[in-house]
Order: C-alpha cells, then sequence, then structure tokens
C-alpha cells in the first residue's frame, strides 16, 4: 500500500491571492516563528487578477504582475504549495486532504479560496474557442488561441465581460458583446452612465447588443458562431463566458461551516467553527453601506479582510473595518469611479444628486444625509474623498450643496471634520499598508 506524504502547520491559508497575501503579513508582524503553508491550484506565485487583460494584450508579463516579489514566501518563511488542490477539509481531527491524497494538519485555517465564473448550461457548450476570463491561464489560453481567431462574442457586460472585450480589441478581434439586462455596467452604474460607457465602446467598433441571451453556440468541434434567444445567429470563432463570479464554497458546503452564497464570518473574518476564517470572494463580510454581511467582491477588501483573519488568528483581536462594492476602471479612454448603490429602490428615501456637463457624468446617492452610492464617470479625482465621507458614515447635511461643486474638496468640510479626517487616514494608512 502506498504511504501518501503527511506535512503539519501551524497556519493553513487556501489561496494565494489578496485575501491569502494579507492574511499572511499580518501574522507574520505578529507571529515570526508560526509554520505557515499557503496552497493554492493555480500554479504561480501570487498576481494581481484585475491585470490578466493586460497579460492578454501582452503590456504586462507574468513578473511584472506580482502581487508581492518572489523572494516574499522564502523571505517570511512560508511554504507555498502551488498547482495543487485542497479535495476537502477534515474540521473534526484539523486536516485538509489534497487532491493527490496528501494530508495537511492544521491548528488555524483560513479559506479564502477566491471565486469562480458562473458558467450557465448552453446548447452547444464544449466546443474548442469557448473560454472564461478569470485567471491568468485563462487569458493564456485566449492569447493562444487569438492567433486564429477574429471575432469573438463575449456574453456578459459586467466588468469581466467589458475588461476582455477591450483586450480582445487591442489584439485586434471584433468584439460583439451581448448582455442579457438592458444595459452594459447594470450593477455598479445608473442608467446614464451606463449609456455614456456603451457609447464609448461602440465609438470603439464595439457591437452591443442588451436584452438578449445566447441560446446556442454553434459548430462542431470548434465554435462557428452563437444563436440569439431572439433566433439572430452571430457568426463568431470564439466565446467567453463573463456573466459573473460566485464565490467558491466547495470545501465548506455540507461541513459545518455556515455557508450563505457565500462562507458566514463575523467581524474577525472568523466562521461560525473555531479555529477556521474566511476572507475575500469565498466570504460573506460587513458591508458598511447596505449594513449587512453581503458579498463584496473586489481586491482590497479581500486583502483588508485577509490581514483582520490573520491577525486574529495569530492571537491579536483585530476588527473588520467593513467594505462595499468600489471599482475605479479605465475601459475604452473612460474613467470610471462607482461604490456602494447606483440605483436605489424608488420610494425608500433615498435622495439623488447629479452633474453632467462636458462629458462628464457625476451622481451621488443620498439617504438619512449619508452618502451609500457614487457614480463617476470622466472626472473621477473627488470620488476618493466622497467614498471616505462614504466609508466613514459621515452626515453630510451642512455641505451637501458643495458634493459636486468644481471646487469641493477636504477644506469643504467643517474644519473640526478634515482634521479628523486626516489624522484618521494616517491612522488607517499606517494600520493597514506595510
Ligand atoms: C478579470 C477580472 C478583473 C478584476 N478587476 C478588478 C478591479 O479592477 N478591481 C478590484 O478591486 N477587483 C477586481 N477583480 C476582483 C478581484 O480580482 C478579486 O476580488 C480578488 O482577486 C479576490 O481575492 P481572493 O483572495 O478572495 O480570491 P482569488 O483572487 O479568487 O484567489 C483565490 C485562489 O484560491 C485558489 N483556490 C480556491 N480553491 C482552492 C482549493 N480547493 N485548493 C487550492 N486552491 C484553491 C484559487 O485557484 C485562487 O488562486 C477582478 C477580477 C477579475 C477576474
Amino acid at each position: 500500500m502506498s504511504k501518501t506524504k503527511s506535512l503539519t502547520t501551524r497556519y493553513l491559508i487556501i489561496g494565494n491571492s489578496a485575501g491569502g497575501i494579507g492574511a499572511v503579513e499580518a501574522i507574520r508582524e505578529v507571529d515570526k516563528e508560526g509554520s505557515i503553508i499557503m496552497i493554492s491550484d493555480e500554479p504561480y506565485p501570487s498576481y494581481s487578477r484585475p491585470l490578466i487583460s493586460k497579460y492578454l494584450t501582452r503590456e504586462r508579463s507574468l513578473e511584472s504582475m506580482l502581487f508581492r516579489p518572489l523572494e516574499f514566501y522564502s523571505q517570511n518563511n512560508i511554504t507555498s504549495i502551488l498547482g495543487k488542490k485542497v479535495r476537502s477539509l477534515g474540521l473534526g481531527d484539523h486536516t485538509a486532504e489534497l487532491e493527490n491524497g496528501e494530508h495537511i494538519s492544521w491548528e488555524k485555517l483560513l479559506i479564502a479560496s477566491g471565486g469562480v465564473p458562473i458558467v450557465p448550461k448552453m446548447e452547444g457548450a464544449g466546443k474548442r474557442g469557448i473560454f472564461t476570463f478569470t485567471t491568468l491561464d485563462d487569458a493564456k489560453a485566449i492569447d493562444e488561441f487569438i492567433e486564429n481567431a477574429h471575432t469573438a462574442v463575449v456574453i456578459g457586460g459586467g466588468l469581466i465581460g467589458i475588461s476582455v472585450t477591450e483586450a480582445l480589441k487591442k489584439r485586434g478581434v471584433k468584439v460583439t458583446v451581448v448582455e442579457m439586462k438592458d444595459r452594459i455596467l447594470n450593477t455598479i452604474l445608473d442608467e446614464q452612465a451606463s449609456s455614456i460607457a456603451e457609447e464609448a465602446l461602440k465609438r470603439a467598433g464595439i457591437r452591443i447588443i442588451t436584452g438578449h441571451t445566447v441560446a446556442e453556440i454553434t459548430g462542431k468541434e470548434w465554435v462557428r458562431g452563437v444563436v440569439l434567444d431572439s433566433g439572430e445567429d452571430i457568426p463568431c470563432s470564439m466565446v467567453v463566458v463573463a456573466i459573473g463570479v460566485s464565490p467558491r464554497t466547495e470545501l465548506a458546503r455540507g461541513t459545518e461551516i455556515k455557508v450563505n452564497r457565500g462562507i458566514a464570518v463575523d467581524s474577525h473574518m472568523a466562521t461560525n467553527y473555531s479555529d477556521v476564517y474566511s476572507c475575500g470572494d469565498a466570504a460573506e463580510a460587513y458591508d458598511f453601506v447596505y449594513c449587512t454581511n453581503r458579498l463584496t467582491p473586489i481586491w482590497p477588501n479581500a486583502y483588508i479582510g485577509g490581514r483582520v483573519a490573520g491577525y486574529n488568528m495569530a492571537g491579536v483581536k483585530a476588527e473588520y473595518p467593513g467594505g462595499t462594492g468600489m471599482n475605479s476602471l479605465n475601459y475604452f479612454g473612460l474613467d470610471i469611479a462607482a461604490a456602494g448603490i447606483a440605483v436605489p429602490p424608488e420610494g425608500d428615501g433615498y435622495e439623488l444628486i447629479h452633474k453632467q456637463k462636458d462629458g462628464i457624468y457625476q451622481r451621488i446617492v443620498l439617504k438619512d444625509d449619508l452618502i451609500v452610492g457614487i457614480v463617476f464617470v470622466g472626472a473621477i479625482e473627488k470620488a476618493g474623498i466622497l467614498f471616505s465621507l462614504m466609508r466613514d458614515r459621515v452626515k453630510v447635511s451642512n455641505f451637501k450643496k458643495m458634493l459636486l461643486s468644481d471646487n469641493f474638496g477636504l477644506i469643504s468640510l467643517p474644519k473640526e471634520l478634515w482634521q479628523r479626517r486626516l489624522k484618521k487616514d494616517a491612522t488607517i494608512i499606517g494600520g493597514l499598508k506595510r
């Protein structure tokens, strides 16, 4: 009988990305000795996932996308196991089983397993030329395939869909975006901002079809086109499925760890099972805009959540300050910053203020004199200060009228507020960044 290898560690970190790195950095600040194993089924050192589009455009190599230098692991005395998947967890005996049968015993566990692309059942699936776009390997696969592909259909007009669309366009591929809802970027933008973004894409030669979806992918072994639910045929040689990402909770499901849409965590990023923590895209952590725990799958939230988990795993009490959906992007030459609630439900006491002139569109959503949503297109420099007012739940009643004025800045806030803010930002930066 073959004997399977067995390792033992104080800290086991599943996932070697924003959340995992945040955690090990915090652990090492307070525990220099405790053994750490980080494991990922991706074969690469931690890289910036948002940059995979730049890899596809060949503006970035893996080396220039690394989130931490290659020496990070050895310098911090971390054993990294790359290209291996954790198959299951044994919570009672504190073990993890890898797909190759190896076992790792742990004292503290972090599940920072991120998300997986949602791929709906579609007629014609399984052909060559169908891709998702969430990993470096996805970008590599598209990069190789693109030599033979001049036309693509991207299913989904959200952030990932628009990101891959821009990269494909830069590589000379003619792209059609098919979005099921009535407008692109509909989860982060309001109608007006979506239509500005749509115009920018159209100007760049992208065809956008909204209100429809792909009913079938045609071709034999290789993709030859798609048929929409309207019956329209669109010839293409590749399809990218980019309709969203769901939390990767497979290790926790079916165990005693509580899972809703994501893994449930408290303000210490601890799950309901002792010694087990979670963060990032896999977890449902506190959203300060919605005042409840929910998925907020963006890089900074994963990293900060990871740090909080790391401190607590190492025995230092730390609280997650809360995050929310927040994005700052530049696609097709258009600057966009959006955070919180873009489209509030009607008649629920929300107040909207907006400004539109000279290609600039700015909108703020307020409730009870608190900023709960920001959508800025064109000029986004002021989005940062508004976001911090939103994050800190600052009542803006006294300077509401100033929020969108051209000369609004820290100095527009009451003096004691901006002095407090400067101090607080310095503390946050000191505490969260190394
Ligand atoms: C194309 C794209 C663009 C994006 N752009 C932005 C942006 O502009 N701004 C922004 O803030 N966010 C952006 N995001 C989101 C951001 O990348 C994520 O929020 C962030 O990566 C989440 O980090 P994480 O550590 O939770 O998980 P992930 O980065 O998803 O990493 C989890 C890791 O765990 C591994 N893993 C999971 N399960 C196992 C297992 N059982 N065994 C071994 N390994 C496992 C996974 O393979 C993966 O490597 C973008 C995402 C994509 C895909």
